[in-house]
């Protein structure tokens, strides 16, 4: 069996008992690792010892006992310290203090218990008090009193701290600092008996059963519920446990030149080179994080004490040096001496996250490959959302939960989601304020901009609802008292009722009141262009973007976008001027009028092809013939229904005859369209005449865009601009479909070329997105020169749902009771959807080697499916504009995984 404590000196052994680093890690916990790596480097470590997280798991299984060989090898190594300091533990000439602390595999921040000053008792306190100073032995003293008693006895924090403040007002004194040594020696009694009242029982005289005791509850405190909560959210294994350090304490408020703080070897926020960090003179352990006392800034330490500053500089630059990674520091300085506690890598957000990978390539600390690997799609996509603008912060900050969803959100509180709803169909900015969420929730959730909860973590009903659907969230705000049933939340002593003003950073967790700025993202971040740039040398797939309009093409293009996978030309008929061009032609009693309608339309679509061939000079740009059923284009039939018998109702009240005529002649063009909607209806439109079965039945509709297709590309080419078009079929089932329609699409495009004497080359294609197509690809690729799978379809055909009733109602429900662990709308179904498309690409590249495949719809930017893009070896993918970063990203991380 192997030792259950190393000295931080035995690094060399633990790393001959284990295999890798991951693994003395996991042994010692990450905490007691670099405590001992860094003795090692010969960084100056206060001396002490590492109880294994086996120690703790045997502890544990065992019911709460300590196995037996712990304490013996405890003894040996206190031994060792008291040699190497000279002190004695439990001396009262020269005493030996320990703190003893938690330190997991992965670091926890303030998850679990740490207890300082272990080893002091009314005996040597006093003798440590004639010594020094009767305020500093006597500070120490009461703090170990409160750790003990909060950490191993369970006494509540408020019970110790309300005693200081009354004993701070009693000496009519602001900070601890003042208190007088007898008001110390008085506190300290207070403590005592606050312990005593709280847990029936002392604080151990004997600092060894101080020792015994304190491991065993930092053992226990990896099974707090705070702990259990956090590797909830933060998906950390509940069964590694967690290593106990013992180490010996030095002393941040002892005399001058003492000091103790934290440090970051960059920036946090904006990872700009230099420290950053803020310590306080006089001060010990959580002073600093604690907030009660005002820190002051590291800049102020290079001032106040230079050689330990520049000492501290160097010691972070090695560290960072060491790890390879920006470094989360604590030190402590004795009477001009630096020390330090612990070192760990930063936590940071997204843009120091992009700079400090960059900036460590250029420095030579690390490869791109681990740089293009660090930063996450996810923190590429931070860049993209609106963000709160920090600086002009209009309103007070109220509260921080747990960030779940990224991006900003600005809107009025509204405590229900009926409410919210409501508010939002009248146009207004809502956030939904909520204790938690549940299905019956989701319309409101949806209607939203935003959404705070007060309970629930990572993986709340809120936080998969608003990750699925991307609103910007904050869960778990446990400040936040809120009251649905009388619409308002309260935060100390502020109370927010619907209406007022809301503003959350679903990025950073933080909840403001009031109307901040939103700042657009800054896609002009150089960190970020340049990581992109190896990005785009590192990955095999193309990235395209999905785009309907000349303006979003140009942002593409600026994102990055290689061409266009996915031009969906029905939106352009969507638009206000042409709806009723679209709707003549849908309502054309014979082909005369149809003719005539899409005679109008032609030189509208024409003209937006020609935007969208100039902004891809040089692109593929692929042009999605028509896809939606017809009555999409016409007005709802529900309405028409209401505003008929309306009308019926009004003719009656009607004087004038012109008024008469008027409302019939109303009457009748909602009658038509109401007769050609009924005539038009299907049960399952998303299984009936849409996509290629349209174009069947309206040849015409083909013609046109096929017409307006070329004589854009004609005048483009004329220009001189660089037209590579590509013809994209939808919907297509079988080859017999394929095969007639682009009869109709060669016939055209050969007529606008001979009448204007441009030969353009064009591919033509087909989306795979129905099952029987991936099956016959080898059929269709025939025909086809290139595939894009059409994945929202190929999804909802290949599980037989539909889309948006399934994410109003049962999908929810799958995804909380992990019936299904991922959304299929949201990541590739590899084992169904995927393998369809396997199939298809193999197939249809059987029949034709050089035949393109690409992916289009939401998919093509989500990094777990543009992995798997990868792994089926298609050409490119294609995704939203403001997507294409992320995708670059994802996309050079597949081919470095693969
Ligand atoms: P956490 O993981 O919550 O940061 P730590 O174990 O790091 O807990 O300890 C809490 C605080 O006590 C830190 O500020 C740390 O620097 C301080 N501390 C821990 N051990 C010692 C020591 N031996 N001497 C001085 N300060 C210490
Ligand atoms: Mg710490
Ligand atoms: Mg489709």
């Amino acid at each position: 069996m192997s030792p259950s404590v190393y000295l931080f000196s035995e690094l060399d052994a633990v790393e001959q008992a284990v295999t890798d680093w991951g693994e003395v890690r996991g042994l010692l916990g990450g905490k007691g690792a670099n405590l001992a790596d860094m003795t090692r480097l010969g960084i100056p470590v206060p001396p002490g010892f590492t109880v294994t997280t086996e120690a703790c798991n045997a502890y544990l299984a065992a019911g709460n006992e300590l196995p037996p060989d712990v304490w013996p090898a405890i003894e040996r190594c206190l031994a060792a310290i008291e040699v190497e300091t000279g002190q004695g533990f439990g001396s009262a000439d020269a005493p030996l203090l320990l703190s003893c602390r938690s330190g997991a595999r992965f670091s926890m921040p303030g998850m679990m218990d740490t207890v300082l000053n272990i080893g002091l008792n009314a005996e040597i306190t006093e003798a440590l008090a004639a010594r020094t100073s009767p305020s500093f032995a006597y500070d120490l003293y009461r703090r170990l009193l409160h750790m003990f008693g909060a950490v191993v006895l369970g006494v509540p924090d408020e019970a110790f701290e309300e005693a200081i403040a009354a004993a701070r007002s009693d000496a009519g004194v602001s900070s601890d600092r003042q208190l007088s040594p007898n008001a110390w020696i008085a506190l300290v009694e207070t403590y005592h008996a606050i312990v005593r009242e709280h847990a029936g029982r002392d604080v151990p005289e004997d600092p060894r059963e101080q020792l015994r005791e304190a491991v065993e509850a930092v053992f226990r405190s990896w099974n707090g519920r705070r702990a259990i909560d956090y590797r909830n959210a933060a998906g950390i294994d509940h069964g590694l446990g967690t290593a106990v350090n013992v180490q010996t304490m030095v002393f941040g408020n002892l005399g001058d030149e003492s000091a103790t703080g934290v440090c970051m070897s960059r920036s946090s926020t904006t990872g700009e080179p230099g420290l950053e960090g803020d310590y306080l003179e006089q001060a010990q352990g959580e002073d600093v994080v604690a907030g009660t006392r005002h820190t002051d800034s590291i800049e102020v330490l290079a001032d106040r004490m230079p050689p330990i500053h520049t000492e501290l500089s160097e010691i972070a630059q090695r560290l960072e040096t060491h790890h390879r990674n920006m470094q989360d520091i604590e030190f402590t300085v004795e009477r001009g001496k630096l020390w330090i506690l612990q070192t760990r890598d930063g936590k940071r957000t997204a843009e120091a996250e992009v700079r400090i990978a960059v900036d460590m390539v250029e420095e030579g600390l690390i490869d791109r490959e681990t740089a293009l690997l660090r930063v996450s799609p996810k923190q590429v996509e931070v860049f993209l959302h609106p963000r709160l603008d920090p600086s002009a912060e209009a309103g007070a900050e109220l509260a921080t939960g747990i960030a779940v969803a990224p991006g900003a959100a600005v809107g009025q509180a509204v405590f229900d989601a009926d409410r919210a709803e409501e508010m939002a169909k009248d146009g207004q900015a809502v956030v939904l304020v909520r204790p938690d969420t549940k299905p019956d929730d989701v319309h409101g959730m949806l209607a939203a901009r935003g959404i705070v909860t007060s309970r629930g973590g990572r993986t709340s009903h809120a936080a998969l609802v608003a990750r699925q659907f991307g609103r910007p969230a904050v869960v778990g705000a446990s400040d936040l008292e809120i009251d649905p049933a009388g619409g308002t939340m309260t935060v100390g002593d502020q109370t927010i009722a619907e209406g007022d003003w809301l503003s959350i950073d679903g990025s950073t967790g933080r909840i403001w009141a009031g109307r901040l700025d939103t700042v657009t993202p800054d896609l002009e971040n150089p960190w970020l262009m340049k990581l992109l740039s190896w990005a785009d040398e590192t990955r095999r797939l193309g990235v395209r973007a999905n785009a309907d309009y000349p303006h979003d093409a140009e942002r593409a293009r600026h994102n990055g976008a290689e061409g266009i996978g996915l031009c969906r030309t029905e939106h352009m008929f969507f638009e206000t001027d042409r709806l009723p061009l679209v709707q003549a032609m849908i309502m054309a009693a014979d082909e005369v009028e149809r003719e005539a309608a899409l005679a109008q339309l032609l030189p509208l679509q024409r003209a937006d092809f020609e935007g969208l061939f100039r902004a891809m000079d040089g692109l593929p740009v692929i042009i999605r013939l028509i896809d939606p059923p017809l009555h999409e284009f016409l007005p709802d039939h529900d309405e028409l229904v209401g505003e008929l018998a309306d009308l019926k109702v009004h003719i009656q009240h009607h004087r004038s005859l012109a008024e008469i005529d008027e409302t019939l002649a109303q009457i009748r063009i909602k009658q038509r369209f109401l007769d050609r909607e009924e005539m038009l209806h299907e049960e399952n439109p998303m299984l009936g005449t849409r996509g290629v079965r349209l174009g069947m039945i309206l040849p015409g509709l083909v013609r046109m865009q096929v017409c307006a297709i070329f004589e854009a590309a004609c005048t483009c080419v004329a220009e001189g601009v660089d037209v590579r078009p590509e013809v994209m079929i939808p919907l297509v089932s079988h080859v017999a479909e394929l095969r007639s329609v682009q009869a109709t699409v060669t016939e055209e495009a050969r007529r606008v070329m001979d009448e204007r004497g441009i030969d353009v080359d064009y591919l033509f294609g087909t989306m795979i997105e129905i099952p029987r197509a991936a099956l016959t690809a080898a059929e269709i690729a025939g025909i086809a020169e290139f595939f894009s799978f059409g994945t929202n379809d190929l999804t909802q055909t290949t599980f037989g749902i539909s889309r948006d009733d399934a994410e109003q109602g049962f999908l929810v429900q799958y995804l909380r009771d992990g019936i299904l662990s991922t959304n299929p709308f949201e990541t590739i179904d590899p084992e169904g959807v995927g393998e369809l498309m396997a199939i298809a690409t193999e197939r249809g590249r059987s029949t034709r080697p050089d035949l393109e495949v690409g992916i289009c719809g939401e998919h093509g930017g989500d990094p777990a499916s543009i992995a798997l893009c990868e792994r089926l070896g298609l050409d490119y993918v294609s995704c939203s504009p403001f997507r294409i970063p992320v995708a670059r990203l994802a996309a050079a991380q597949a081919v470095l995984r693969l």
